[in-house]
């Protein structure tokens, strides 16, 4: 008779019910011949369940996401939950460590070339190990962004939208995770190498948590922590209800507002704010005070889902605010 096999593993890491666990996955290699190993941590309840596959920094610069994963992962209390967790705090180290959004090894941006190529660069290879472990592990994705250093998003959620099972399955999700806004994003343009458009393509429902920028404040952590806890319980992973809302403002089609001027951004107005045409976003002050451009809002009845850090640092055509349309209210 032969002995059951039930070992499983995501990278290292072993799966071992009502244990937390942790190890890596390992991709290529550095200049000096060291591996690249991305941490990843394992929390898998008694019960049988779904697994969530929760990753953070694909783009390195956007740490909130990764801190909050280690802290949820923590706080977690395994007795309450049912399946799997699975944390990936940093999945771009090089990206993490240069605090860039590109890498600094390829200069590639990682959530623009999914699906990726095993023979291809670090990045190429890095984003086909993380879709094929996702694709062979996880039955949902959530994939935790911000604005970066220089810039501020509101607490909102992003999913793919077209016909398919998973896309809706995503959209059920985001209307759970505790944001009443989510921006339902449509056709290819800008995202078809999305690491997300590609876990939807393989029938994985998937959503996009965006919060904060810059310092990660206590309140950025609680939110990305209660979005990540709200998908659970809507999985029936953990228990209570998950906070359905009245009414949700869907966003479609984003509008993305690039300097003309270096200069100091001057913010006026709050990211989440509906502007309409004509209004002003921000200004751009030259270091003799004078303000050499004004950034205004291009659209009626538009959110504004992104605007940089007050003075930040901005050269001649660098993205400083994103303008998306109120597509409905549902
Ligand atoms: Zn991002």
């Amino acid at each position: 008779m032969e002995e059951e096999n039930d070992l499983k593993t995501i990278g290292t890491a072993q799966v071992i019910q009502g244990e937390k666990t942790r190890g890596y996955l390992q991709v290529g290699s550095d200049t000096d011949g060291s591996a690249f190993q991305i941490p990843v941590l394992v929390a898998s309840g008694k019960e049988d369940g779904p697994t969530i596959w929760v990753q953070g920094c694909i783009h390195g610069e956007e740490y909130g996401g990764a801190a909050s994963i280690i802290r949820f992962f923590q706080e977690l209390d395994l007795s309450q939950v049912r399946g799997t967790f699975v944390g990936v705090p940093v999945t771009n180290p090089p990206s993490f460590k240069a605090r860039s959004r590109i890498s600094p090894l390829d200069g590639a941006n990682l959530n623009r070339i999914f699906p990726g190529d095993p023979k291809g660069t670090y990045s190429q290879r890095l984003a086909h190990v993380l879709l094929t472990t996702v694709q062979e592990n996880a039955d949902y994705v959530i994939d935790l962004h911000s604005g970066g250093i220089g810039a501020e998003v509101p607490f909102y959620m992003i999913c793919k939208y077209d016909e398919s099972a998973a896309a809706k399955k995503s959209f059920w999700l985001a209307e759970r995770m505790g944001s009443d806004v989510i921006w339902r994003s449509a056709g290819e343009a800008g995202t078809g190498g999305t690491g997300t458009a590609h876990t939807v393509k393989s029938g994985i429902p998937t959503v996009t948590v965006e919060c904060g920028g810059g310092n990660v404040t206590e309140e950025h952590e609680r939110l990305f922590k209660f979005s990540i806890k709200n998908a659970m319980k809507a999985l029936d992973m953990l228990p209570g209800e998950a906070p359905v809302q009245k009414e949700y403002t869907v966003i479609n089609k984003a509008d993305f507002l690039f300097t003309g001027e270096g200069g100091l951004f001057v913010p006026a107005c709050k990211v989440g704010d509906v502007l309409n045409k004509g209004d002003l976003i921000g200004s751009i002050m030259n270091l003799y005070g004078d303000i050499t451009e004004e950034i205004h809002c291009p659209l009626d009845n538009a959110y504004i889902a992104a605007t940089g850090h007050r003075y930040w640092p901005t050269e001649p055509g660098q993205l400083i605010a994103e303008a998306i349309p109120v597509e409905s209210k549902k």
